[in-house]
């Protein structure tokens, strides 16, 4: 398994967790005083929920891919044991299934 890859999901960690991190610490911000503000701030939390529990399914898939490199098993999908294939992981280095299971 080539080093390449196993920079590019450590780097693709990092940059998430920071993400996570913001995206918390903006969750956990004070809101305003005025009601109509508060109204948008909402809406913008609902937004920003979802946008943390995206950020912490992918960084938990990360992991997952990150540890499957370490013990030689990347690109085989945890569910039927079958390749992945390449093509998909190229545009999901995170992948830990194939295409049919991850339906
Ligand atoms: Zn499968």
């Amino acid at each position: 398994m080539s080093e390449n890859l196993k920079q590019q999901l450590q780097l693709l960690e990092e940059e998430l967790s920071h993400r996570l991190e913001r995206i918390t610490s903006d969750l956990t911000s004070d809101h305003s005083a005025d009601f109509a503000e508060q109204v948008t701030e909402r809406e913008n939390d609902d937004v920003l929920h979802g946008l943390q529990l995206e950020t912490a399914a992918a960084l938990t898939q990360i992991r997952q891919a990150l540890r499957q490199v370490e013990e030689g098993t990347y690109g085989i999908c945890e569910s039927c044991g079958e390749e992945i294939g390449a093509e998909r992981l190229k545009v999901m280095p995170f992948a830990t299934r194939c295409i049919h299971c991850a339906e």
